[in-house]
């Protein structure tokens, strides 16, 4: 079995590896078939490829959930490359086309082997009973929901379509459900399973403790001067000193784009190359940015919130936040592109009580616009509001950064071993706050 998956693998996909023992092990678990599987790995990680290698093995087809047509149509056109059948069927697809398909999954042994869809598409009368049809007809080998926590109120991407996930489930009897996402706190975690309906699932979560990246806080206003300090991190955290080949590059996150300018034009100053990256920016700087970058010839990118997805460098030495992230959640999930290749990482905050002042005050502000277009309050508000709250924890209390992200996620508590600023020294973290409000009562 173990040399028929790889060959499987290697055959249709071009890897000569799994990514890790865990893809594996999920890859295994949905060819045997015979339990719904839920999984959690961070971006990157290669969560596709846990369904895709299983589809093309299984007889049938099978059907996967996805919220964004863009995400979709990327999947379907690698998978094309590659010689998969697969396609998508939504509704700016040509009437021609969507006949073409339409008629192959009526045939009585169809081609395609993945069909992908949005969760609106699954409610639609047109679509919907070819579902149920494939179904009774035994034809449809797997359901696999991918970015599963669009299911949870609680989690950061809420779609209410996803809603209709529960519905398709009790109608699709018989077929194994995978369920997949990067970030799921254990609330968001329990949400899926219950509207899934997934009855005792196997389940592959990647720990949240990294043991190669270490977590540390800089209250920002005690610095005399804030960029000095960042440079001088971002110069011991890529051994430019030390003259070492290692190429190493890193990510600097502010919240608005003149704060992305000024912290590129400073680090420019003082000698490392570093380029803003924003949505202010035409798409073609954009790009040249996020290329140079990833090819090394720029070591820095500041950047906004928007860098980031979907990009998977394995050597990201640091992630620093110049500015406060809107929850832990976020926070984690930006933080974690550092170090994917395994090698020691930091990751810090430059926190201010301003920044965390006007972040307060422009979440609740939009919260209360929601609510006066809305009427009410909503689970998603109370959850955006939670989250901050354990941000602002996380960065003002005395304990272990990892403890309290682990637990943030429902992990348990991890042994640090001195990967926080907290474990190794205790004193300064406590100083340092002590510094902070003598501060702020002056
Ligand atoms: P995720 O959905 O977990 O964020 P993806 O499924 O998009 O990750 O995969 C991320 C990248 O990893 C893709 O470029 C994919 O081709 C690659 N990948 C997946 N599995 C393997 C593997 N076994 N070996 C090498 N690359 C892989
Ligand atoms: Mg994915
Ligand atoms: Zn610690």
């Amino acid at each position: 079995m173990a040399t028929t998956l790889k060959q499987a693998l290697k055959t249709h996909f071009g890897f000569d590896n799994f990514r890790s023992k865990i893809q594996e092990d999920v890859v295994r678990a949905v060819v045997k078939g015979d339990k719904d599987v839920f999984v959690c790995m961070p971006t990157g990680a290669g969560k596709s490829l846990c369904y895709q290698l299983p589809a093309v093995l299984a007889p049938g087809i099978t059907l996967v959930i996805s919220p964004l047509i863009a995400l979709i149509q990327d999947q379907v056109d690698r998978l094309k490359s590659l010689n998969i059948p697969a396609c998508t069927i939504n509704s700016k697809l040509p009437v021609g086309e969507r006949r073409l398909i339409l008629a192959d999954l009526g045939s009585s042994s169809p081609k395609l082997k993945l069909l992908y869809i949005t969760p609106e598409m699954v409610a639609s009368p047109s679509f919907s009973p070819c579902l149920t049809d494939l179904c009774t007809r035994g034809l449809l080998s797997y359901l696999a929901v991918d970015e599963a926590h669009c299911v949870s109120q609680w989690g950061h991407d809420f779609r209410p379509d996803y809603l209709k996930l529960g519905n398709l489930r009790k109608r699709l009897k018989g077929v194994p459900c995978l369920a997949l996402t990067a970030t799921a706190p254990k609330n968001v975690q329990e949400d899926i399973l219950q509207s899934l309906a997934m009855r005792t699932p196997l389940s592959f979560v990647t720990p949240v403790f990294r043991s190669n990246l270490h977590y540390d806080v800089i209250f920002r206003e005690l610095l005399p001067n804030p960029y000095a300090h960042l440079h001088a991190f971002i110069q011991k955290a890529l051994a430019l000193d030390s003259g070492s080949k290692r190429q190493g590059c890193g990510i600097v996150y502010c919240r608005t784009r003149e704060s992305c300018e000024a912290v590129a034009h400073q680090l420019t100053k003082l000698g490392v190359s570093a380029k803003p990256y924003h949505a202010g920016l035409k798409t073609g700087d954009r790009t040249e940015a996020q290329n140079e970058w990833m090819e090394g010839k720029v070591l820095v990118i500041v950047a906004t919130i928007s860098f980031g997805m979907g990009v998977d460098k394995a050597s990201v030495r640091f992630v620093a936040h110049w500015n406060f992230a809107k929850s832990l959640a976020s926070y984690y999930q930006e933080s974690g592109r550092a170090g994917r290749d395994g090698l020691p990482s930091s990751c810090r905050i430059y926190y201010s009580a301003k920044d965390k002042e006007q972040l307060n005050f422009l979440i609740r502000k939009e919260i209360s616009r929601k609510q006066a277009k809305n009427g009410t309050a909503k689970e998603t508000d109370k959850a955006a509001i939670t989250d901050f709250d354990a941000m602002v924890s996380y960065c003002v209390q005395e304990a272990c950064r990892h403890a309290t992200i682990s637990k943030f996620f429902g992990d348990k508590t991890p042994n640090c071993a001195g990967a926080c600023d907290f474990c190794c020294n205790p004193k300064l973290v406590r100083a340092q706050l002590e510094r902070a409000s003598s501060l702020s009562t002056q």
